[in-house]
């Protein structure tokens, strides 16, 4: 099912490229020693390289060079042992030294590949074509003043990583999940932190439109530093309605560079090719070339975590579990060692059946954290918590009913599984004598059911366990109340 926009000459093709910034994980910035925390006073975390005081020179952070080898590993990109850092030139008033310090013909990292999860279960492989370090500018605040515009620099001279893909997307959709599961590369890696809001991730969005079948490409609009998966994902699709539209109606579209207004649902021009920046790239010379050895690159290497996919591989292989929940219980690396505690330490040392931990952390624990605007980390009910509610339920204490009242008390107060159990008298009731009187109980006060049983109406057998769990307050165990009801209506 691909997706495509149908004009009036029929169907068209979308093509996406993404060039994602990602604000390197960092105590200080990539040239100088000034704090790169988030949400300063204006101007408080700027040194005398970050303002461009004549004179000063930059200096590498090689925590940010670690930095960019450990996202392209993640990446299953090339690491070039030879960099460049290259000035790119243009004027604006947020950009003190006049040029932002970036790289061009020599990126550190190559071309690579990032795997999609599409949610019917299959992957498409996403090209990398390379990822470059640089500076991020500093930030004009329109809003401060009726009349003045005011510069902050707090940002000015914060290491980015600039990623870019090969124009492999072909839908809103999987430009959706490409940025996720960037953000989820760059989270595990402890590369970028990965917070959208903060603006510490970002994207510029190319998207064109062809005929189906087409191998050209067409001309590209490239839409500005969109800050959400949401916005990402609602550009590309008014931006590709829009080109078909002017291709359509017999015009031309014009490579430039658009803003996407999320308010409106539109994208407007910025600037067309006739007035782009001539950025005059070349080598800055205040700076060497980066280089390094391969031992260099694998003794990082040797440090990276299990990343998403081979996680997810690992889940499906080791626990019989499927793409889908695989996926989902890989997304963050908190996610998935809550999952392995829960599965852990079961009864005897054994660890805990992999299908039930994960349809519990999936469907009860997700849903009560979305309930409560939680996150994982701050789940009221701990792993081992849960772990110790399945072995109720595994060793027939309470049934997988019960323990849903369980879970929600456990959520709500946070107390042990077996206390709740003991409190409120939720213990499941298998003592055969007690099942058997409520079993023989409902069936003599319900001759007409009976009746319609014994004339064949199996249906109706739904209806007797209903009653008896009722008069049991829920508490009988289910298998037993099913045996005894087969063996006593038909005996
Ligand atoms: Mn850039």
């Amino acid at each position: 099912m691909s997706y495509r926009i149908v004009g009036e000459t029929g169907e068209w093709e979308v093509v996406v490229g993404l060039e994602v910034h990602a604000q390197v994980t960092s105590e200080s910035k990539l040239f100088s020693g000034a704090s790169t925390e988030f949400g300063g006073e204006p101007n408080s975390h700027v040194s005398l390289v970050d303002a461009a005081m004549p004179g000063m020179l930059p200096v590498i952070n090689e925590h940010c060079i670690e930095q960019a080898v450990r996202t392209g590993l993640g990446l299953k990109a090339k690491v070039n042992l030879y960099s460049v850092f290259a000035r790119k030139n243009y004027f604006y008033a947020d950009l003190p030294q006049g040029y932002q310090i970036s790289q061009f013909e020599f990126p550190i990292i190559g071309a690579g590949t990032v795997i999609l999860d599409m949610p019917d279960g299959t992957t498409r492989n996403i090209g990398i074509e390379r990822l470059h370090l640089e500076q991020d500018a500093g930030k004009s605040m329109h809003d401060q003043d009726p009349r003045r515009t005011f510069v902050d620099l707090n940002r000015s001279g914060v290491a980015l990583m600039e990623i870019v893909s090969d124009p492999d997307m072909r839908s809103p959709e999987e430009a959706g999940i490409y940025v996720r599961k960037i953000r989820s590369i760059v989270r595990y890696l402890g590369t970028c932190d990965g917070n959208m809001e903060q603006g510490s991730m970002r994207a510029d969005v190319n998207v064109s439109v062809r005929k189906p079948g087409d191998t050209e490409l067409r001309t590209r609009c490239e839409i500005k530093n969109v800050n959400s998966v949401r916005f990402i994902m609602h550009a590309i699709e008014v931006e590709a309605q829009r080109q078909v539209e002017v291709w359509e109606s017999g015009g031309q579209v014009e490579q430039q560079t658009r803003l996407f207004d999320p308010v409106k649902g539109e994208t407007r021009a910025m600037r067309s090719k006739e007035f782009a920046h001539d950025y005059r790239y070349f080598p800055d010379p205040d700076l060497l070339p980066v280089k390094f050895n391969q031992e260099y690159v694998d003794g990082i290497a040797a440090t990276l975590p299990e990343l998403p996919d081979e996680k997810k591989q690992r889940y499906m292989a080791d626990y019989n579990l499927s793409a889908y929940d695989a996926e989902v219980l890989v997304v963050d690396r908190e996610t998935g060692g809550y999952f392995e505690t829960v599965l852990g330490r079961g009864d005897k040392g054994k660890t805990r059946d992999a299908k039930l931990a994960a349809n519990w952390v999936i469907s009860n624990l997700f849903g009560a954290l979305k309930a409560e605007s939680k996150t994982i980390t701050q789940s009221p009910v701990s792993a081992d918590q849960l772990g110790q509610l399945l072995d109720l339920i595994s060793d027939n204490t309470i049934s997988g009913k019960i323990a849903k009242t369980v879970f929600e008390e456990m959520i709500a107060t946070g107390k042990e599984p077996a206390d709740i159990v003991a409190e409120k008298g939720l213990k499941q009731i298998t003592d055969t004598g007690a099942i058997e009187a409520a079993v023989d109980d409902v069936i003599a006060n319900s001759p007409e059911q009976v009746a319609q049983y014994q004339g064949g109406n199996e249906k109706i057998a739904g209806w007797f366990v209903g009653q008896v769990m009722k008069a049991t307050q829920g508490k009988a165990n289910p298998g037993m109340v099913n045996k005894l009801l087969k063996e006593k209506l038909s005996g």
